[in-house]
């Protein structure tokens, strides 16, 4: 076969975002990935976004990325998260048509130019001088490539587990790849073991609704994207039910089948996402654990049971299944199970997500130790992006930790490593108040211009609401209210303290209980903005002294974060550093002293000590 410039493996959601970029920064690219047919395909809840996630897709859609517009074309039900909250946790989550993302997906690779996509299996690396040269499929057929990116998923040695039951599998009903760990592991990658698991899916034709609640989306929903224009598909509701005191009981009855005590699984899960099983056993005292009911697409009476993930027995899960209200006549239509497979440890990899250990090979998403689409989407297009640029001679692309979720997330990757699959929380993002939902294509469209991925559409865009937003708070800033009767009437009307002086619009919308359509309303009444417009002043005005707090914390710790460490420093040489600083730092290698800084055990007085050491 003729050779490309990258070849990424593996259709994942994070193998998707990595081809399409560089397809889309001019570079030839191919994908390979097991099977045609199960193009992104979403094994879990067909959910995207939540808190924390939510931002991962919104920034995902500011660099040029797929899965945002993606979405937004296959959305079932959106709602925008934590509304009643601070800005910081606002995030939108989508539930989507499991088949139409996978099918629109396809149709975004199959319109992208310089793209190619195979059917095969990558079983090993080229590579010549620690520098990768291709990739060799299981029909030992050579592809030569200058720099491959791997996604891989859940497929390294994967195996899968229900009750008794273990068989090799990289996901239900499709076959691992067996070859590719061994490889990896001749050439020094130190691989190890997760495992994550999925809960039972049942027929929407034979739950009773009406004994759960009914969690609608919102009446107006917004989009992930810019470039989207609203939603077209019919939108459905979830519901929510809860596990009983019976239910408890058939699960501490049958415990001896769980996998969690048969130990016929042994890789870590997420700690986050527990099974039915766990809950139980850790959670003795709670009478029940809320069941959301949620279902898979408009052309499949498929629902995802979020709340019920087990790997017991499929009798037992029928059992466990039956004794949730609502769900008494409910027949199983795919029973849960856990998988468990290899995963490449993420500190051996540059910030760049670029492997140290050979050159021009990136890896991106569960194969690093993450869970989640968006954290596999939003490493798959950095990847993508980065070997587009090793190809092209540009400067890598590395998002600090103060300006995106995308940052956060690669950094705690390579300086932390990970000890069971990782998530995004907003909890991880010390800035997170400037990482929000309604900043980031500020914060991110005009890198994702310069790389030639966010059309010039998206940047005026941004630019001009931008202008809109500092108009409007200058506006605020210069409208002022005198008392009157009426401004008593509109204070008194929206349970806040009338005015006994004259104040500005700005002051006003300090106010917590005031809200600024209400004010423009009053006393700005020809003023259209847009809502977009609207919310950013507000979240500006409102959280000013936060985000200005948060700047200045961004900036002191710029010099840490600025303070480059060489390439194999030798931490054995410094002395004063603790033993367990030492061993860690050496075996991290970070790269900035605000890299060493975020490693546990590492303190503030081992880092001044190696500061002082640089300095010498
Ligand atoms: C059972 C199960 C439960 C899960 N539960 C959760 C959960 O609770 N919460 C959550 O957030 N996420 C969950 N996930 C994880 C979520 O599905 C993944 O994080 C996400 O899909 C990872 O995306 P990815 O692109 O890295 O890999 P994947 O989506 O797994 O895609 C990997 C791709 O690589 C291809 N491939 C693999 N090896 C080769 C090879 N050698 N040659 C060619 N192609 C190859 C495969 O065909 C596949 O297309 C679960 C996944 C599974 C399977």
């Amino acid at each position: 076969m003729e050779g490309f410039d990258v070849v990424v493996v593996g259709g994942g959601h994070a193998g998707c975002e990595a081809a399409l970029a560089s397809a889309r920064m001019g570079c030839s690219t191919l994908l390979v990935t097991l099977s045609l047919e199960k193009i992104s395909l979403m094994p879990c809840n067909p959910a995207v976004g939540g808190v924390g996630k939510g931002q991962l897709t919104r920034e995902i859609d500011a660099l040029g990325g797929e899965q945002g517009r993606n979405t937004d074309r296959s959305c079932i039900q959106m709602k925008m998260l934590n509304t009643s909250k601070g800005p910081a946790v606002q995030a939108l989550r989508a539930q989507a048509d499991k088949k139409l993302y996978e099918d629109n997906m396809k149709r975004a690779l199959a319109a992208q130019q310089d793209l190619k996509v195979l059917e095969g299996r990558v079983a090993s690396l080229i590579v010549s001088r620690e520098t990768i040269g291709g990739v060799v499929l299981s029909d030992g057929s050579s592809i030569t490539a200058s720099a491959v990116v791997l996604a891989c998923g859940t497929f390294l040695n994967g195996k899968i587990v229900v009750g008794d039951q273990r068989f090799p599998a990289g996901r239900m009903g499709e076959l691992p790849a067996t070859e590719l760990s061994a490889n990896l592991t001749g050439f020094g990658i130190e691989l190890a073991r997760f495992q994550s698991a999925t809960p039972p899916r049942v027929d929407a034709r034979t739950i009773d609704t009406s004994r759960m609640t009914l969690e609608s989306g919102d009446a107006d929903p917004q989009t992930f994207s810019l470039l989207s224009k609203g939603h077209e598909l019919e939108q459905l509701p979830c519901y929510l039910t809860y596990t009983t005191e019976k239910t408890h009981e058939v699960v501490r009855d049958h415990l001896h089948h769980s996998p969690i005590k048969t130990g016929s699984i042994s890789g870590k899960g997420p700690r986050y996402c527990p099974s039915i099983d766990r809950k139980v056993m850790n959670f003795p005292d709670r009478d029940r654990h809320p069941v959301f009911v949620e279902p898979e697409g408009l052309h499949t009476s498929e629902m995802y049971l979020q709340g019920l993930t087990t790997s017991m027995p499929v009798w037992v899960q029928e059992k466990i299944i039956n004794s949730t209200p609502g769900l008494e006549h409910a027949r199983l239509m795919r029973p849960g199970y856990a998988v468990e497979y290899d995963y490449a440890v993420p500190s051996q990899l540059e910030p760049t997500l670029q492997s140290r250990i050979l050159k021009n090979l990136f890896l991106a998403g569960q194969i690093n130790g993450t869970s989640g689409y968006e954290e596999a989407a939003a490493q798959g297009l950095v990847a993508g992006i980065n070997a587009g640029c090793s190809i092209l001679g540009r400067d890598p692309l590395v998002l600090k930790r103060s300006e995106a979720y995308i940052g956060v997330l690669i950094d705690d990757l390579v300086t932390k490593g990970v000890d069971e699959p990782y998530r995004m929380f907003t909890s991880r993002a010390e800035y997170r108040l400037l990482l929000r939902h309604d900043n980031a294509h500020t914060r991110l469209s005009p890198i994702g211009h310069r790389l030639g991925l966010v059309p010039r559409e998206i940047l005026c865009l941004t630019e001009s609401t931008e202008k809109s937003v500092h108009r409007l708070i200058e506006l605020l800033s210069t409208t002022r209210v005198a008392p009157s009767p009426s401004s008593d009437e509109f204070f008194l009307a929206h349970t806040s303290s009338p005015i006994k002086e004259t104040q500005t619009l700005l002051q006003l919308l300090k106010r917590p209980e005031i809200r600024l359509a209400d004010l423009l309303h009053e006393f700005l009444p020809e003023r259209s903005e847009s809502p977009d417009t609207l919310n950013s002043a507000e979240i500006q005005v409102k959280y000013d002294g936060y985000i200005r707090r948060q700047l200045k914390q961004v900036e002191r710790a710029s010099a840490l974060e600025e303070a480059s460490i060489p390439t194999g420093f030798r931490y054995a040489d410094v002395p004063g550093l603790t033993i367990e600083a030492r061993e860690k730092l050496t075996r991290l290698q970070p790269r900035t002293l605000g890299q060493a800084s975020r490693i546990a055990g590492v303190t503030p007085a081992d880092v001044s000590i190696i500061s002082i050491y640089l300095r010498r």
